[in-house]
C-alpha cells in the first residue's frame, strides 16, 4: 500500500494577494498561510491578515468602479491572486441592494430601508461568495477535491464551483434537507453524502474526516480552508456601502447559523473605516436566528458570552446550526455596536417570507423571512430605529423552500375555461 503524505508548500510559494498570513483571533499568533484553522498555541479560530493598500482611497475608489461586475472588483481586499478574475470560477455578487419602499411603509420605516438580495447569486444564495475564496485557496495549496458539511446552500456552491473549476467535489449534508436543496446539490454531477443526523453530526463527521487518511488531499472549505472561506462574507459589507455611495448603513440586520457571515461583514466594515473609503461614524449589527434554533439569540437575552448548544427544529434550515463557531464573536459584536440578536419563531417566518414577496416582489427563502421577521420585531420593540437607514440580508432563494410556503400559497381559484365560470368565481374587476 503505498504511503500518502501531506505536503503544505511552502509559504512563500503561495499568491493570496494582500493576504499576509493568518492570525490568532483569540491570542494574536501570526503563522504562514496555509490550510489550517486552528492555533497552534491556544486552539483559538485563524482568520486572514492583510497588507492593505491604505494611504490612497480615492485611487482605490476609482480601481474599484473600474473592476468587473462581481466580487473580485475587490480584489485588492481579498485573499486571491491579482488575476483571480481570468480563472474559472462563478464570479458570484454584485447583487442587488432593493430600495423597499412597500415593505419600509408596512413596518413604519421612514429613514430608508434596504433589501440587500444574495437570491441573484450564480446557486441563489449568499453561499457563493464564500466558496468563491475558498476555491482559490484550495488552488493555492493544490488541493483537487472540494468538500464541506452543508445545511443545504453550501453544498450546492461547493458543487457548481467545483463542476466550472475541474475539481472533484464530495459534499455531506443532513439526510432530511429540502428537496430544492438535495436536488441542487446532487445535480452538478460530484459526490453528495446524506448523513443521518443533524448539521452538527455532520460538521463533527467532517473534522473526523479531515484527521484521517480518507480525507487527505481534500480541501473542505468551511474547516481546513475555513479562513479563507470566511473572508467572502466581507464582500457583502463592501457592496452595500459602495452602492449606498461609499457610505456606511447606520443598522443592518443579518442572519446567523454558524456566525461567521455575521462576524466577516462587520471585519468589511471596520475594513472600509480603515481605509478611509467610508467616514466613520457608528453603525449598529442586529443578528437574527430562527425560535426553533436560537442559541445566540438566548445567550444575548439572558446576558451571557458563552453559547449554550441547542438541538435545532425549525422550517429555517439553512440557519439550523445548534453550536455556532462564531456564536461567541457574534455576542461581541452586537454588544459592541449596540445592536441586539433576537429571533422569530415558524409561522412569523413563513409570514415574513409572504410579507416580502407580496411588498416588494422578492421571495426569499425560510432565512430571509427569519431577518425580515427579526426587523419587524425589532421596529415594534423600538430597538431598531426607523428614521435611520436600515439593510436587510435576504441569503437565499424562495425556490429551494417551496414547503415553507406552498400550504399557504395556492391557486385563488380553479375554474372552467370560461368566462361564465370566471364571472362566478367573484374575481373580475
Ligand atoms: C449559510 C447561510 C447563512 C449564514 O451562515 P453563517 O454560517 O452564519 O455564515 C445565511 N443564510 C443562508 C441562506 C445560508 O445558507
Amino acid at each position: 500500500m503505498a504511503v500518502q503524505t501531506t505536503e503544505t508548500p511552502a509559504a512563500t510559494t503561495v499568491d493570496l494577494g494582500p493576504a499576509s498570513g493568518l492570525s490568532c483571533r483569540e491570542c494574536g499568533e501570526r503563522f504562514p498561510l496555509g490550510p489550517i484553522f486552528a492555533c497552534e498555541l491556544c486552539f483559538g479560530p485563524l482568520e486572514v491578515a492583510y497588507d492593505l493598500p491604505v494611504g490612497d482611497p480615492e485611487g482605490l475608489k476609482k480601481k474599484i468602479a473600474e473592476g468587473p461586475d462581481n466580487i473580485w472588483r475587490y480584489a485588492p481586499l481579498l485573499p486571491v491572486p491579482a488575476d483571480v478574475a481570468t480563472k474559472p470560477n462563478l464570479n458570484p455578487g454584485w447583487t442587488k441592494l432593493v430600495k423597499a419602499d412597500n415593505l419600509a411603509r408596512e413596518l413604519g420605516v421612514t429613514g430608508g430601508l434596504f433589501i440587500k438580495d444574495d437570491s441573484g447569486n450564480p446557486t441563489h444564495s449568499f453561499k457563493d461568495r464564500v466558496v468563491a475564496q475558498a476555491l482559490e485557496a484550495a488552488r493555492a495549496f493544490g488541493f483537487t477535491t472540494l468538500s464541506c458539511s452543508s445545511t443545504g446552500n453550501l453544498a450546492g456552491a461547493v458543487g457548481a464551483a467545483a463542476a466550472r473549476a475541474g475539481f472533484r467535489s464530495c459534499v455531506f449534508i443532513p439526510h432530511d434537507l429540502e428537496q430544492g436543496k438535495v436536488v441542487m446539490a446532487a445535480v452538478y454531477g460530484g459526490e453528495l453524502v446524506g448523513i443521518e443526523g443533524n448539521y452538527d453530526d455532520v460538521n463533527r463527521f467532517c473534522s473526523e474526516l479531515i484527521g484521517d487518511p480518507l480525507g487527505e488531499g481534500w480541501g473542505f472549505v468551511n474547516v481546513n480552508l475555513r479562513p479563507y472561506y470566511g473572508e467572502g462574507s466581507k464582500t457583502l459589507a463592501y457592496e452595500i456601502c459602495e452602492q449606498l455611495g461609499w457610505v456606511l448603513p447606520d443598522q443592518l440586520v443579518i442572519p446567523i447559523a454558524s456566525g461567521s457571515q455575521l462576524t466577516k461583514i462587520d471585519k468589511g466594515l471596520q475594513e472600509l473605516i480603515k481605509l478611509g473609503l467610508v467616514e466613520d461614524k457608528p453603525y449598529k449589527i442586529f443578528g437574527a436566528q430562527a425560535e426553533g434554533c436560537s442559541p445566540v439569540s438566548t445567550a444575548f437575552k439572558n446576558g451571557h458570552d458563552v453559547v449554550r448548544p441547542q438541538k435545532p427544529d425549525t422550517i429555517a434550515k439553512s440557519l439550523a446550526i445548534g453550536n455556532p463557531a462564531d456564536g461567541p464573536y457574534v455576542l461581541d459584536i452586537a454588544r459592541r455596536t449596540g445592536g441586539a440578536v433576537e429571533d422569530v419563531n415558524d409561522e412569523q417566518v413563513v409570514d415574513a417570507i409572504k410579507l416580502l414577496a407580496r411588498t416588494e416582489g422578492i421571495f426569499a427563502e425560510t432565512a430571509g423571512g427569519v431577518t425580515v421577521g427579526v426587523t419587524k420585531k425589532l421596529v415594534e420593540a423600538g430597538l431598531i430605529d426607523p428614521s435611520l437607514t436600515t439593510v436587510v440580508l435576504n441569503t437565499g432563494d424562495g425556490l429551494k423552500t417551496l414547503d415553507a410556503v406552498a400550504p399557504t400559497s395556492q391557486a385563488t381559484a380553479t375554474i372552467k375555461p370560461s368566462l361564465d365560470a370566471f364571472r362566478a368565481a367573484g374575481l373580475a374587476g
